[in-house]
């Protein structure tokens, strides 16, 4: 499993670009630095998005990503998420005001985007990868996916505070190759990162201290860009090992 880091950070800057990720060329995992990570060619390749949750540093590459690939792609872009996330792109962002309704355009016979709307604990299939959902803490709901194919699973948490049940579902998956988590906020800032649903390191070090016989690197994202030599210090001084600060632009290979 390849996964592109388009963009892995809390906060976008010249250096920095938000959360958006692609397994294999062709699912993507979020939307906020789709088309600034991937050449026309590569966005026109794509040909499914699972969303995390609503917030716009998550989802606001999928109304210029709908923008640039439309005529162009013969089918649909494929969009994954959870009921609220669907019902909120469709009433909130591309409800023909703040941007066009690309699920109606250029027809509503074949539109540029086709909606899916999945359920927490219940799998799924996409494009041959089998994928688990599962809810975390956040202001807004938030899924974590855990993708799997014959190379192994990958998971990637989305934003999440602390929280239980992801942490038990990684444990029953012996074949995990990788995870994606966040590490937002400094410890000085605990009480933002708890109303926000967010980690701190320490916060960290405690939610993947739960994780039983980890062999498998834990990649960290959604640093704020102006606390992100802190984090690192912090979370280096958690003691905490196999642990790699994700870059934009860089592609992890994941396998056995
Ligand atoms: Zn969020
Ligand atoms: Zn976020």
């Amino acid at each position: 499993m390849r996964v592109k880091v388009c963009g892995c950070s809390g906060g976008e800057t010249p250096e920095t670009a938000l959360t958006g990720f692609v397994i294999n060329g062709e699912l993507a995992l979020d939307a906020g630095s789709l088309c600034r990570g991937l050449t026309l060619e590569e966005q026109c390749a794509l040909n499914d998005v699972l969303i995390t949750h609503t917030h716009l540093d998550h989802i606001k590459d999928l109304a210029f990503l709908a923008d640039n690939i439309i005529g162009i792609r013969k089918a649909p872009l494929n969009v994954w998420g959870s009921g609220f996330v669907i019902s909120t792109l469709k009433n909130h962002l591309m409800n023909d005001k703040i941007w066009p309704d690309f699920s109606k355009i250029p027809t509503p016979d074949n539109p540029t985007i086709v909606y899916h709307t999945i359920e927490p604990e219940k799998q799924f299939t996409v494009a041959g990868y089998r994928v688990f959902p599962v809810s975390t803490t956040h202001p807004v709901p938030n899924t974590a996916y855990v993708i799997s194919n014959n190379d192994g699973s990958f998971c990637f948490t989305g934003d999440t505070g602390v929280t239980d049940r992801i942490w038990d579902v990684l444990n029953a998956t012996p074949d995990l190759l990788g995870l994606i988590c966040e590490v937002s906020f400094p410890n000085m800032m605990t009480d933002l990162a708890n109303i926000s649903g967010h980690l701190t390191p320490k916060m960290l070090h405690e939610q993947i201290g739960r994780l039983k016989n980890r062999r498998y690197t834990v990649y960290l994202s959604h640093n704020k860009p102006n606390f992100r030599d802190l984090l690192r210090k912090e979370v280096a001084e958690t003691g905490v090992e196999n642990i790699h600060f994700l870059l934009k632009g860089e592609v992890l290979d994941l396998r056995r």
